[in-house]
């Protein structure tokens, strides 16, 4: 486990959902450390201001003097650099639509194997853009390629460390295996606000049906959604603002042909599956199958 990008977006997504577990008691903590000036009304919820005072690491707090100060030991327990972070990442968020309120403490939070892809992958990708452009698609590329096994789900802070530890124990008794993305096909997100063109896998879907369930678990153990009953494991090649699904499945037989035109014996769309990643935030994790 060890590597983590850091991006300038880092906490927005389409198909995110809001996790359904309280991150209230941290974000308590988290004010007790940053002096945020007031104390929750308990009935109402509001913050209220209060007398000021100084807790135990010195830090000046405002809150009701019977309120004991919370340990420094508990305060430090979640410290964002306790992960740490490596290298920069650019953003897959272009033009998307949250679909979660964007909260301070919320990580936008998904499992994937990446596609490092070659330059040709990308020529590809630009041809079947500019075919679509001739029938009026306004096709964008993705920022990077890879092969989603979850959804977006919304993890609060603090569990990013013990999903992180779930999920390499869940992924450690897997092997390394083949993954052919070959047929064009076309997706949309779960609010039809963007449509995605993408190759979708012909070989080596039951491997990753078995990973899929094995981060499933790891996403039921935290109460977040699992991923699709009925996965269409693909590549994202381009995509765009708006529902074109119609549209782009009647291109599809034709942009086939073109997929089919830049195969080079079928290293194109070959890939190995080795690492799946967890990107939480602004941090990527990587889980090595041996
Ligand atoms: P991705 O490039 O993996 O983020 O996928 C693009 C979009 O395809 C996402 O917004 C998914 O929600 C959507 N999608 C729609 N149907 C499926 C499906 N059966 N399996 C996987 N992804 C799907």
């Amino acid at each position: 486990m060890l590597v983590n990008y850091s991006s300038s977006e880092d906490e927005e997504s389409d198909g995110g959902r809001k996790r359904r577990r309280s991150g209230d008691e941290a974000e308590e903590a988290a004010c007790s450390k940053r002096g945020k000036p007031g104390t929750r009304n308990d009935q109402t919820g509001d913050l209220k201001k209060q007398p000021s005072r100084t807790n135990e690491s010195g830090t000046t707090c405002q809150g009701s003097p019977h309120i004991l100060p919370v340990p420094t030991s508990i305060l430090e327990m979640f410290q964002e650099d306790s992960v740490e972070q490596a290298y920069s990442h650019s953003s897959r968020h272009g033009g998307r639509i949250r679909s979660f309120r964007h909260e301070r403490g919320n990580w936008a939070t998904y499992v994937y194997l990446p596609y490092l892809a070659e330059s040709d992958f990308e020529e590809l990708a630009d041809r079947l853009i500019s075919a679509a452009g001739a029938h009026g698609i306004s096709l964008t590329r993705m920022a990077d390629f890879h092969i989603s096994l979850s959804q977006t789900v919304v993890l609060r802070h603090h569990w990013i460390e013990p999903f992180v530890l779930s999920l390499k124990e869940a992924l450690a008794p897997f092997s390394r295996f083949l993954c052919v993305a070959d047929r064009l096909n076309v997706y949309a997100n779960q609010e039809k606000t963007r449509t995605f063109l993408g190759l979708e896998v012909t070989l080596g879907q039951d491997e990753l049906v078995h990973l899929v369930g094995a981060v499933d678990k790891t996403l039921e153990a935290f109460r977040l959604a699992t991923f699709y009953q009925d996965p269409s494991f693909h590549v994202s090649l381009a995509w765009c603002v708006g529902d074109y699904k119609e549209r782009l499945e009647g291109l599809c037989a034709q942009l086939q042909g073109i997929v089919h035109d830049s195969e080079d014996g079928g290293e194109l769309t070959r890939l190995w599956a080795e690492d799946i990643r967890c990107k939480s935030g602004n941090k990527v994790f990587s889980f090595q199958l041996h």
